[in-house]
């Protein structure tokens, strides 16, 4: 099983200068690959990765693009990982492109990179590196140092080195045994959860669980920061003649203060600093749920059709909801938890979990309503959960899909044939010592 830990590096001024150089190469490359295979592909031939990179290879110490201003390959100085490792994840963003339009799902192709937008990084493979303790040895600049020793023993598979906003990390990818993969449960219980914008989960138990505090401030103070850069913005259009709300024409560059350039740097931070209050707390919630119980049910959320909704949009981006998802999956296989997800058609907010009459009636806005039928009062969220929790119970009464499971993928419980049987992984999981070293298990991932 693979894991991954992901360490703030601590460079000195050169070492961030060469992964800047480094991620500036590897942006460069994937450009440069993904156009000469947007060019091939409209000159009707079939482009593939392996014979691009041959391709770059043949000009990268040669073509004028790749030169410096004294006619030097500058390409020698950064190691040659970061600029090969471009053409393997362009090929597999094709991949999976094909892969979503075969399946009817939405899908864009691989994009161009702008600096300054997405994620920086460059990749490192396993036999260029070695770590030490609180250092990592990597190529054209040796030492590096890591404010963590790296968590996890094992055959390192690579490593990717990436930025978020000042910071400098490292992702090192490990293959590890299964005594150090598997984690034991605290306790057996079996929990539907209802995520929600009011209450970030609400659990069967009744439990409701709020985002955290420190997000709603990191917020207010980034309309803050964001409305200091856009003013300083304006006025550099202002500078440059145009109206301060003036839309610039394509390819305009503005030139870029210091304050401006400081006050994004700020901005940037303050941004990275929100991702890691909003992960922290995904995280504490997901390996929560997985070590405390023996099911949870979640529900398939349709984050990408929510977040086309403009009200909700703000709302649920802010919580992290998409994490949620990813993380439950792979914890819930350290625990051997048994991970059900329930159909996005299956209505768990319309169900009385009592008699199970369906309110046909229900709105977003009504938080808390009474079942005709059994008399039973809800609080909505409350109610979901309760419903969730009944699909791993197997209590719930068959509830028909009226569009279909969506094309969704085999993994997703289906609703339609009025059962709700396949789940995601079903572990059995004897041993409950909480011992890490001693445990024993016996894991059949299915
Ligand atoms: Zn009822």
């Amino acid at each position: 099983m693979q894991l991954s830990h992901k360490i703030a590096f601590c460079p000195t001024p050169e070492q961030a200068d060469y992964f800047k150089r480094a991620c500036g190469t590897a942006r460069r490359v994937w450009n440069w690959a993904l156009a000469e295979w947007n060019r091939q592909y409209a000159a009707g031939q079939q482009p593939n990765a392996m014979a691009l990179k041959k391709q770059f290879n043949a000009i990268k110490y040669s073509d004028a693009q790749w030169l410096d201003e004294g006619g030097q390959p500058w390409l020698r100085d950064i190691h040659r990982d970061a600029h090969a490792q471009p053409f393997a994840h362009l090929a597999k963003a094709w991949n999976r492109f094909f892969a979503q339009v075969k399946a009817g799902q939405s899908a864009h192709a691989p994009q161009f990179k702008k600096e300054g937008r997405g994620r920086d990084s460059f990749y490192v493979a396993n036999d260029k590196f070695s770590v030490d303790g609180l250092s990592i040895r990597l190529p054209k600049i040796g030492q590096v140092a890591m404010t963590e020793v790296l968590r996890f023993e094992g055959k390192i598979c690579g490593a990717t080195v990436s930025r978020s906003a000042d910071t400098w990390f490292v992702a090192i990818q490990v293959e590890v045994p299964d005594t150090q993969f598997y984690r034991a449960r605290t306790a057996h219980g079996i929990t539907g959860v209802d995520l929600g914008i009011k209450a970030v989960a609400t659990l069967s138990s009744g439990e409701s669980i709020q985002g955290p505090k420190p997000l709603k401030a990191a917020l207010r103070r980034l309309k803050i920061r964001a409305r200091r850069i856009s003013r300083k913005i304006e006025s550099a259009k202002v500078q440059a003649g145009f109206a301060p709300n003036a839309k610039l024409p394509k390819g305009t560059r503005l030139p870029i203060s210091n304050n401006r350039s400081k006050s994004a740097a700020t901005l940037a931070r303050h941004h990275a600093r929100i991702a890691h209050i909003r992960a922290d707390f995904m995280h504490k919630l997901t390996t929560r749920l997985c070590r405390e119980n023996q099911a949870v049910v979640i529900e398939d959320l349709n984050v990408q059709g929510m977040l086309a909704n403009d009200k909700l949009a703000r709302a649920i981006s802010d919580m992290g909801f998409g994490m949620f998802g990813t993380q439950m999956q792979y914890k819930a296989k350290r625990f051997a938890t048994r991970l059900v997800i329930a159909d996005r058609w299956y209505p768990s907010s319309r169900l009385c979990s009592v008699c199970d009459w369906k309110n046909e009636a229900l709105t977003l806005k009504d938080r808390q309503w009474t079942c005709p039928h059994c008399g039973s009062h809800h609080d909505r969220d409350h109610n979901a959960a309760l419903n969730l929790q009944r699909l791993a119970t197997e209590t719930a009464l068959p509830v028909a899909s009226p569009t279909g499971n969506g094309g969704a993928t085999t993994e997703t419980v289906s609703a339609i044939a009025g059962k709700v049987t396949p789940v995601r992984y079903e572990c059995g999981q004897q041993d409950t010592s909480g011992q890490e070293k001693n445990r024993v298990h016996i894991c059949t991932l299915s």
